[in-house]
């Protein structure tokens, strides 16, 4: 075996398509890919997936070859962080540039993005692109705005599977990336931009058993994350098919992690610990960059735009939060930097305090009712707060995300309307939201570390309800109006 095929360490259950590609990529020579000037954009986003359980990151329990083989060959971001741990506004974050306080897109299901605001989208359109856009879930329909800018923007869910899923309406990722695949297959003349959104790490988990037998049935998110490795994988096997793996700089990012129990979060959207902030981000045959290359600088997915438009473009004139990391792709240094990080989840969930984080090379804070402050080299799991044995630091890094949060322009967002069946649809998703504003004022306001405990029996007694054991849901209903008697979602269930 030669040695590149070592490194990629093929599994046995990878498809007769990766290994296809593995030698194709070989046989034509991974140093011509990697070094050819680009002209298209193919942009993956996966959701719901953390950095940490990726091989390339070090997860050792991994399947994710393909990933591995894309991250040893690209540049690949050790510590990329979210914006916000939430897939509409961290997706808008990504495409416009924008922290949220700026494009005004908080939540999901809310508002959508200003027509004023250019996107990476529109800006490549107008560059002459062909544009397209496969997204997987709801909650990036069309009518949230990043549609924008996209000749081509399908998020046609008719092929969900509602028995298997209910409520939680997304298509596989088999099916978007088939979709992308055939657009892709009829540019040949035309530079394009195509992003892929693959929803399947996002809860409720499935092991794939007849894709991997019960390798993950004990512990299925991992499946996902091997799922959409093999759809990845697919990708790259069309690409190569038609001649376009040279032409193509490829983007693979997280759209927010997940807690998986960590910090007393199942899921993700109540807390901005490292499990939900930090993702994945890989830039593969971007132009002048250096193979193999790991930044290990803190970075947020606001740059993302910054860097794609010098990068293909040569534009430094973009009016943004985002800087270009152009430097890093080239395996230089980058100035040191804060990234800002929000969730205003907790708040239109439960009214309870939203939280707002200041993150830098080596310490992290997040602003709450309790606030929080973590040496994240020494503490990387976040388990020993300095805020009151650090209190000049805890200030110094307060006033600098008032600063940055002074220099972010509020801007104002649309309302947007949706129908009660969409609403539905975002309520089963965890998604639901009472339609007020965010407070200004947070003081007085419960501390959702506190109140997680709550959060996730009520969702217990959802679950509870859905099975039609309303004599154990209502127990657990009064426990949590009991422990917070202004908690409106359980007094609603009651
Ligand atoms: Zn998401």
């Amino acid at each position: 075996m030669s040695s590149i095929l070592k490194l990629i360490r093929v599994p046995r259950w990878a498809s007769v398509g990766v290994c296809v590609l593995v030698v194709a990529l070989i046989g034509m020579g991974f140093r011509s890919w990697f070094q050819t000037p680009t002209r298209n954009l193919i942009f993956i986003s996966l959701d719901t997936t953390r950095a940490d359980r990726l091989g390339c990151y070090g997860w050792k329990d991994a399947s994710t070859p393909v990933l591995d083989g894309l991250a040893s060959r690209g540049v690949l971001f050790e510590r990329a962080y979210a914006p916000v741990p939430l897939t509409l506004p961290s997706h808008t974050t990504m495409f416009t540039g924008l922290y949220p306080p700026e494009h005004g897109v908080h939540n999901n299901g809310q508002a959508s993005l200003p027509a004023s605001l250019p996107t990476l989208a529109t800006e490549l359109q107008a560059s002459g692109y062909d544009t397209a856009a496969f997204v997987a879930a709801f909650v990036l329909d069309k009518k949230f705005g990043l549609s924008r800018g996209f000749d081509h923007y399908n998020d046609d869910l008719s092929q969900a599977d509602q028995s298997l899923h209910g409520h939680h309406r997304y298509r596989e990722g088999r099916i978007v990336s088939s979709s992308a695949m055939q657009w892709i297959e009829r540019r040949k003349e035309n530079s394009f931009f195509c992003w892929i959104h693959l929803f399947d790490p996002h809860f409720p988990y499935s092991s794939h058993p007849d894709r991997f037998k019960d390798q993950f049935a004990s512990d299925p998110y991992d499946g996902e994350l091997a799922y959409v490795d093999q759809e990845i994988g697919r990708l790259l096997k069309k690409l190569d098919e038609a001649e376009l793996l040279e032409s193509t700089t490829i983007v693979i990012v997280g759209d927010h992690g997940e807690s998986l129990n960590e910090h007393g979060e199942r899921a993700h959207g109540m807390t901005l610990y490292e499990p939900v902030l930090r993702v994945p981000l890989l830039i593969i045959n971007a132009p002048g960059s250096t193979a193999g290359h790991r930044v290990a600088q803190p970075v947020s997915l606001v740059d993302l735009l910054p860097t794609l438009l010098e990068s293909m473009q040569g534009r430094k004139d973009l009016q943004c939060s985002g800087r270009s990391l152009l430097p890093c792709l080239r395996g230089e240094s980058l100035d040191p930097g804060n990234c800002y990080a929000e969730t205003d989840e907790p708040f239109q969930t439960a009214h309870w305090a939203p939280q707002k984080a200041l993150i830098n090379s080596n310490f992290k804070y997040i602003r709450s009712p309790k606030p929080e402050l973590y040496d994240l080299q020494a503490d990387p799991g976040e388990l020993n707060n300095l805020a009151s044995i650090s209190p000049d630091l805890l200030q110094e890094m307060d006033t600098q995300l008032m600063a940055m949060e002074h220099a972010m322009a509020d801007r104002v967002t649309k309302a947007i309307e949706l129908t009660d069946q969409e609403r539905q649809t975002l309520n089963s998703l965890g998604y639901a939201s009472p339609g007020s504003a965010p407070p200004t004022d947070t003081a007085g306001l419960r501390d959702v570390k506190d109140m997680l405990p709550w959060y996730n029996l009520l969702n217990d007694a959802t679950e509870m309800m859905d099975a039609g054991r309303y004599d154990l849901a209502e127990p657990a209903l009064r426990q949590i109006v009991a422990a917070d008697d202004q908690y409106f979602l359980a007094h609603g269930d009651l």
